[in-house]
């Protein structure tokens, strides 16, 4: 019986129909479960008189998120490996933020979207993560490393929106506020773009998780040179689905722009960026490109990084720098996956 993909209601049922008993045996167990990691359950209350039942179900249940082997910091961020039960490695990071440490999630085995910036494109899909491997994440980070996890980032490896129907479920039970209980406001989905997947996010349960581009380009004929998928939804298109995106009270899209010099880094590159977001309450993250050994590119240097934000701040696009503890990780997707982090180990 597999636990980490299941909201509490889910669990219920199916504690139900495999035991006959109610939620005043199962609700206990889910809370214990996605609480505090425990699997044992003979001295919970609601199993007085019940041990067989609780030594059945500790031998039942699983929880299907592999296990954690590797793990490295760079003082600041922790980037762990977890492998999966097929031996596929993925790797999640935690960031630190004032009072409430952030998980980069990972939703799949490699990517398919072949951003050029990105080493987890460069391994194409291997597979998509289940709900349970990506809840497992915040399984192990919590329970595991003892961390507390608030909030959540889908930007590790892979295309959230490639994933939609896992990442959705994986999300429900994150939010599962007998379970989990990590808000929706503090979740934040990261993607390349994919509208069709956005508009789906845009309507879930009435209760929007926030929503982070990966945009990186000020038109269309340098975005479809960095990023394959632009030559499919273009920056107009994009812009459209974006603007009908549900925001929370107080909230903003987040936008990713990797600076790459010599690629996207010129002053018209600032103004044209500067009027696609206009019309969008947009947060962007502006990222000096980390490039991988071998890469056509380099980083821009401080100049030129400190140039470019100060255009943007000139054409009044609300831009955060971002460099610095897990910080480009934070900011766009492709920043974490395959060896791309600034503190391999
Ligand atoms: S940047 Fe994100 S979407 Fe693009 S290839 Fe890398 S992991 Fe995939």
């Amino acid at each position: 019986m597999n636990i980490l993909d299941t909201t509490h209601d889910q669990f219920v049922d199916a504690f139900r129909r495999r035991y006959g008993k109610g939620s005043h045996i199962s609700t206990p167990v889910y809370r214990r479960v996605m609480k505090t990691g425990k699997t044992a359950f003979h001295d919970l209350a609601s199993f007085a008189g019940l041990a067989g039942l609780a030594g059945q179900l500790e031998a039942d249940l699983v929880l299907s998120m592999g296990r954690l082997v590797k793990r490295v910091s760079d003082g600041k961020a922790i980037k762990f490996v977890t492998r999966l039960a097929d031996d596929l490695d993925i790797e999640s990071v935690v960031i630190p933020m004032f009072r409430r440490h952030t998980l980069c999630v990972s939703s799949q085995v490699g990517c398919r979207m072949g951003c050029r910036f990105c080493r987890t494109g460069k391994m194409g899909l291997l597979r998509n993560l289940t709900a349970a491997e990506i809840v497992g994440q915040v399984y192990i980070a919590r329970h595991q490393l003892g961390i507390d996890i608030r909030n959540v980032v889908f930007m590790g490896m892979g295309e959230p929106l490639d994933n939609l129907d896992n990442v959705i479920q994986a999300i429900r039970v994150m939010a599962d506020q007998r379970g989990m209980d990590i808000a929706r406001r503090y979740i934040t989905v990261s993607s390349v773009g994919l509208t069709a997947g956005i508009d789906r996010l845009a309507r879930l349960d009435g209760t929007p998780v926030n929503l982070a581009v990966s945009l990186n380009a000020p038109n269309d004929d340098i975005r479809s040179r960095l990023m394959p998928v632009n030559r499919i939804i273009p920056m107009a298109v994009l812009q459209a689905s974006l603007l009908r995106y549900p925001l929370a009270k107080k909230s903003a899209l987040f936008m990713g722009y990797v600076l790459v010099e010599g690629i996207n880094d010129r002053r018209e590159h600032a103004k044209a960026l500067a009027r696609y977001l206009a019309p969008m309450t947009v947060k962007l993250n502006l990222i000096a490109y980390n490039p991988a050994p071998g890469s056509e590119w380099r980083p821009p240097s401080a100049d030129v990084y400190e140039r470019f934000h100060a255009w943007l701040v000139a054409e009044k696009v609300f831009v955060r720098r971002r460099g610095e503890k897990g910080g480009r990780i934070m900011a766009a997707c492709g920043q974490l996956g395959g060896k791309n982090t600034s503190f391999d180990g």
